[in-house]
């Protein structure tokens, strides 16, 4: 190892949080930094699958890989409410994560994301707050600045560019290791990373920030390590897409309202996650299993007449098992196997009990914007308690929004099928404890 190894810090993963990590060493310090990042940079990152349509399992995964991290193709909304993604309440106080929040928020804003904030009326948000609660529905007050996806790419060259020759930036370098040391009382004190080239980096700290594409590898160091780990709840669900008419009276005034309801049969936590107003649903590939997301542009010429979002069940495991992400994926992976990928099915069909067959998806009053999918029946795939779960939150959602359970109850404004697509896992397993561990 010559200087030129040495370092003060060395981040591993170039998503949201290893930029947002470097960013702030080197706006605020004048320390050595080097940013190691095992996919590709920006540019360079390009889905076969988005041309042809196939996913053919490229390791790594530029989807979820390279500078930018998993969200880099996404359309980019920033949720600025503490309530909404993860529990950093945990960690840090409430008034202190909303600085963070509003930290984060004015950076993205410095890069380019744009002035306006969807959902930020008081009034508005409480209005809708009592209809939904006369439904059994929570709406969690979350206002959204939406980049869209073209846009999120240029903040994200924007960052990459500042950290130009401020930092080391080493892309296409997968970190295998993290190298320790026993201090004085045998504990293991960090000191470095490995590559996969057996290159050997060192710096007196390491923030390790491999998001969801590494959490397995982070498990696995943590564990060599000797760091505590905990499960998180793992999130199974659908993607649910319909026309946008049916729900543009709520999505108008908060574009993404963040509902939350109580299952009716089990009581479990059901959510809409990552709601899409005229937009489309894309596929992504995590290695070994192809899955849904969704995208909206802010383009108005590449908006669509379809809403899409996530309806998910969150379940968290206690004793023996502690492998939320193996059991997300062996979900998502039943559903590649019965599906050619991804299965798409209408809901009139899950609750007839019947498959969606190509001909009655072709009766649909819509056509999926994701071309690529199998009409099939998604009870062969989720658990019972999970398809119940969906069923029972689409119905007390129809009651707010008249029609997202697919018409048949007079009036409707419109008529619309709604077509429920097979999701996966959504939320990793990660790690807790370790001060030096960030992201997602
Ligand atoms: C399609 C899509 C759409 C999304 N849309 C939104 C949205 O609109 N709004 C929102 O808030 N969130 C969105 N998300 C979620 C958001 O992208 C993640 O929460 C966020 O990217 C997490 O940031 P992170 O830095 O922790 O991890 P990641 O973004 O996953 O970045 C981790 C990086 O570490 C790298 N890495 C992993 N292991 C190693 C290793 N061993 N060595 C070197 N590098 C490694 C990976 O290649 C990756 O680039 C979306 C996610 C996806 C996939």
């Amino acid at each position: 190892m010559d200087r030129g190894d040495k370092f003060d810090a060395i981040i591993v993963g170039a998503g949201p949080a290893g930029i947002f990590a470097a960013l702030e060493l080197a706006r605020k310090s004048s320390l050595d930094v080097l940013l190691v990042e095992k996919g590709c940079d920006l540019l360079d990152r390009k889905c076969p699958a988005r041309r042809t349509g196939r996913c053919i399992h490229c390791v790594p995964c530029d989807i979820t890989c390279g500078w930018g991290g998993a969200g880099a193709f996404s359309d980019g909304k920033l949720t600025l409410s503490p309530d909404v993604g993860g529990w950093l309440e945990e960690y840090i106080s409430r008034g202190d994560l909303n600085r963070l929040i509003a930290d984060v928020d004015a950076v993205y804003q410095g890069f380019g994301a744009p002035e306006t904030l969807h959902g930020d009326d008081p009034e508005v948000v409480s209005a809708w707050r009592l209809k939904a609660l006369k439904h059994g529905l929570r709406l969690i007050h979350s206002p959204i600045r939406h980049m869209g996806t073209e846009r999120c790419a240029q903040v994200l060259a924007r960052m990459r560019d500042e950290l130009e020759g401020r930092v080391e930036i080493l892309v296409d370098t997968p970190v295998v290791r993290i190298t320790t040391r026993q201090d004085g009382d045998g504990r293991p004190v960090v000191t470095g990373v490995v590559t996969t080239a057996g290159q050997e980096f060192a710096a007196p700290a390491v923030i390790v920030a491999p998001g969801r594409e590494g959490a397995s590898w982070l498990q696995g160091e943590a564990e060599r390590l000797g760091l505590s780990v905990t499960s998180n709840a793992v999130d199974i669900g659908v993607r649910v897409e319909l026309p946008a008419v049916i729900v543009e009276s709520i999505t108008d005034d908060l574009y993404e309202p963040k509902l939350l309801y109580t299952s009716r049969h089990f009581e479990d936590p059901v959510r809409t996650f990552c709601m899409n107003p005229n937009g489309v649903v894309s596929k992504e590939s995590y290695g070994d299993v192809v899955t849904v997301n969704g995208h909206s542009y802010a383009d108005a010429e590449r908006r669509t007449l379809l809403t899409n979002f996530a309806l998910l069940v969150s379940t968290r495991f206690t004793v023996p098992f502690k492998e939320p992400i193996v059991y997300g994926k062996s979900i998502a992976r039943l559903a590649n196997v019965l599906g050619e990928d991804i299965l798409v099915q209408r809901f009139a069909d899950l609750r007839a009990g019947r498959r969606t067959t190509a001909k009655r998806l072709a009766r649909c009053s819509l056509e999926p914007t994701l071309a690529e999918s199998t009409p099939g029946d998604l009870s062969f795939v989720l658990p019972y308690r999970h398809t119940r779960d969906i069923i029972d939150m689409l119905h007390a959602m129809d009651h707010l929004l008249p029609g997202v359970a697919g018409g048949g109850h007079p009036p409707l404004r419109c008529r619309g099928e709604v077509l429920l697509l097979a999701d996966g896992a959504r939320r990793p397993a990660a790690n807790g404890g370790a001060r030096s561990l960030c992201g997602r």
